[in-house]
């Protein structure tokens, strides 16, 4: 199958793109490619066949024919995870890049038990910008999803302003004699574009940012009647709307 790479910047007329850093190692020393060789290069959203030109220390091709590509989820979802242990961001960035994400926001949920130190969050966030990268490359996006910075509650509660609906997976929905059916709410967003689905970290969502959450419309559901772990929470959601979308 043949490889494909993201490169940033716009399509020059000329058609003929450089492909840099680790992308062109990995073309001329890992996949032995050479001039005349094919590959994949995805710009501006828009896949291409792309022929190599010279494969000295930068990779230079040229942009042949564009490439229809289905790969993207018709709705815009963006995962905001309150911000759990270890290193369960990674996972939940390489897997919901897999099934669709398009944007992850990770958010200081009043009992994450992690605070991230704030001198580390730039590095945290390019690390796991970077695996967004090669889970979308690996699974034939074409868009990298976006890996906001660590956002505090008042600021995630700023950005849902700008999205067309809001659910919030709570877990005592799920307790509920009746709970709220997952199913029933995403055949409720047909008509909206952009979504955002906040989970809680592991010790789950406060009282405080839920009534918060519910003054600003947002609705709240189950997701079955198993409590899952704060990474599979997202990735079971995600499943859901490649389920009823695609
Ligand atoms: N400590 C919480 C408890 O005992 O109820 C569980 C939190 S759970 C590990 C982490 C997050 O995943 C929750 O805050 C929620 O957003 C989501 N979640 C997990 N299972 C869920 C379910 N069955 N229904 C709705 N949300 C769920």
């Amino acid at each position: 199958m043949m490889q494909r790479y993201f490169v940033e910047g716009k399509i020059p007329g000329n058609k003929i793109v450089s492909i840099t850093g680790d992308d062109a190692k990995h073309i001329a020393k890992v996949m032995r490619q050479s001039a005349g060789d094919q590959l994949l290069v995805v710009m501006e959203k828009k896949a291409f066949l792309a022929e190599i030109r010279s494969a000295e220390f930068d990779v230079e091709v040229e942009l042949k024919g564009e490439i229809e590509a289905k790969t993207e989820m018709p709705k815009k979802v963006t995962i905001a995870c309150g911000l759990p242990k270890g290193d369960k961001l990674e996972l939940v960035t390489q897997k919901g890049t897999e099934l669709g994400m398009y944007a992850l926001m990770p958010f200081a949920a009043e009992r994450s038990i992690v605070k991230w130190d704030s001198s580390k969050n730039d590095k945290k966030i390019a690390r796991l910008q970077k695996i967004a990268k090669e889970a979308a490359e690996q699974s034939h996006r074409t868009h990298i999803p976006v890996i906001h910075k660590i956002h505090m509650f008042t600021q995630l509660m700023e950005a849902v302003q700008s999205f067309d609906a809001v659910v919030v997976a709570y877990e005592e929905e799920a307790r509920r004699d009746v709970p709220t059916r997952f199913a029933d709410i995403l055949k409720s967003l047909y008509d909206k574009s952009s979504i955002l689905l906040v989970f809680g970290p592991e010790g789950g969502i406060s009282e405080n940012e839920v009534s918060r959450l519910k003054e600003a419309g947002a609705l709240f559901t189950s997701l079955g009647p198993r409590i899952l772990r704060a990474e599979t929470a997202p990735l079971y959601a995600l499943s859901a709307f490649s389920y009823e979308y695609e």
